[in-house]
């Protein structure tokens, strides 16, 4: 029994638009990039597979290309959608790319009369964005499931039955046996129907795994300067500083606090000081090392973690920030304020974090306290007395 291709093509499209109306649901409620990719991808698929529909009626002269366009172009979104779980972009012209040679293929070739206008292209490209597809699945970084690898292998099992329709189709030509068998628009609607299925079922995890980690960067992350916020700097140095102490190596810690800041604001308005602000976090980043830790501490106050940092080391970096923030480019007419700093370094074995953010707090007290645009350093006796000094 030989499978009617007008057939299968009604029920891919249904299936189609089942998951399509799944789909956006779920889009809805979680915004996630890749259920939309998906979203976009589904509505392309079935839009392609109903203008194959018309094929053998008038209309087969626009709808036959269409059709090719639009699939191909489904495939591709299927790539930008994997390529967001990566936290990678896919450039509209790499979008554009395929569908269109194929849309220039599929019109030269006659296809008022020949159903397989432009399928040499069109099997090209399609293996081309579901390899893409796949390569992109592979390499995502998945911290709640592994999901992913198996939806790449099925990907991949789909890449190398459309090179097989692309081989076969140069090799014997569309009205070979071989190709009508096994490589038909039948038979791999078939496979089309069973591999949505698969990779959609899968689809809930990786949208619920993108979720998660939106969520707890928007929990973890301040929002004007992009560094960590108090909680998750606390959190993340304690376990560092446990880290530390089993190595038997030290840390330092940094206060930093911007001077006269409320004059910044008062003089230049808000915007001018969250720029400021923005700018202090910029020579942060580009003073530390990959390891180091930034955390906003509170309004206009910053605290660096450095495991491994002498006293002089950490003062060293506290100059480099502000050498950086000096050399900053302001806007016109605005002056970015000086900054203080209150620095401790400690063997880790003897300090809690909490006690040496106390110790770089009085530091910091004390720099205020000498005329601000200063790096006090204390270390863990000096400390006592640099901070009574300073209230004194
Ligand atoms: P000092 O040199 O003693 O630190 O003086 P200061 O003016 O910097 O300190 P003060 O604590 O008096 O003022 C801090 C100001 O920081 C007041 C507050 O409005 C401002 N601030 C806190 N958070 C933000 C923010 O997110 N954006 C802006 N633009 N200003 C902020
Ligand atoms: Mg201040
Ligand atoms: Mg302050």
């Amino acid at each position: 029994m030989v499978l009617d291709s007008f057939s299968v093509r009604v029920a891919l499209g249904v299936v189609t638009v089942t998951l399509l109306v799944l789909f956006c649901a779920s889009y809805r409620r979680t915004r996630s990039p890749y259920a939309g990719w998906w979203s976009v991808a589904l509505l392309e698929f079935m839009l392609g597979n109903t203008a194959f529909l018309l094929n053998g009626t008038v209309h087969q002269q626009w709808a036959n290309p269409a059709g090719n366009v639009l699939v191909v172009a489904g495939a591709f979104s299927v790539w930008a959608g994997a390529r967001t779980l990566r936290d990678l972009r896919a450039a509209p012209w790499q979008l554009a790319v395929g569908p269109g040679i194929t849309a220039i293929a599929s019109f030269l070739e006659n296809p008022a009369v020949n159903v397989w206008s432009g399928g040499f292209v069109y099997l090209a490209m399609m293996t081309a964005g579901i390899s893409l597809a796949a390569r992109d699945l592979w390499f995502i970084k998945a911290n709640h499931s592994q999901v992913h690898k198996a939806l790449s292998l099925a990907a991949w099992l789909l890449a190398v039955y459309y090179l097989g329709r692309w081989v076969v189709y140069a090799t014997q030509g569309p009205a070979s046996a071989t190709f009508k068998t096994y490589f038909g628009p039948a038979p791999s609607g078939l496979v089309s129907m069973v591999l949505l299925v698969t990779v959609s079922f899968s689809m809930t995890a990786l949208s619920t795994d993108q979720l998660i980690k939106g969520l707890r960067e928007r929990a973890t992350r301040d929002h004007l300067t992009g560094l960590l916020n108090r909680g998750a700097f606390l959190e993340l140095a304690n376990s560092e500083l446990k880290r530390l102490r089993s190595n038997e190596s030290g840390a330092a810690v940094v206060l930093a606090d911007l001077d006269n800041f409320k004059a910044v604001n008062d003089e230049y308005g808000h915007g001018a000081g969250d720029a400021a602000l923005k700018a202090f976090a910029d020579a942060c980043s580009a003073s530390v090392r990959s390891t180091d830790l930034i955390g906003r501490y509170g309004g206009e106050e910053f605290i660096l973690f450095l495991p491994g940092a002498t006293q002089e080391r950490a003062q060293s970096i506290a100059a480099e920030i502000s050498r950086h923030m000096a050399a900053t480019k302001v806007p016109e007419g605005l002056t970015f304020p000086t900054i203080s700093y209150g620095v401790t370094a400690s063997s880790p074995a003897l300090a809690s974090l909490n006690f040496m953010i106390e110790v770089a707090d009085a530091a910091l007290y004390s720099a205020k306290a000498l005329g601000r645009n200063r790096i006090v350093g204390a270390d863990r006796p000096g400390a006592a007395t640099i901070a009574d000094e300073a209230r004194s």
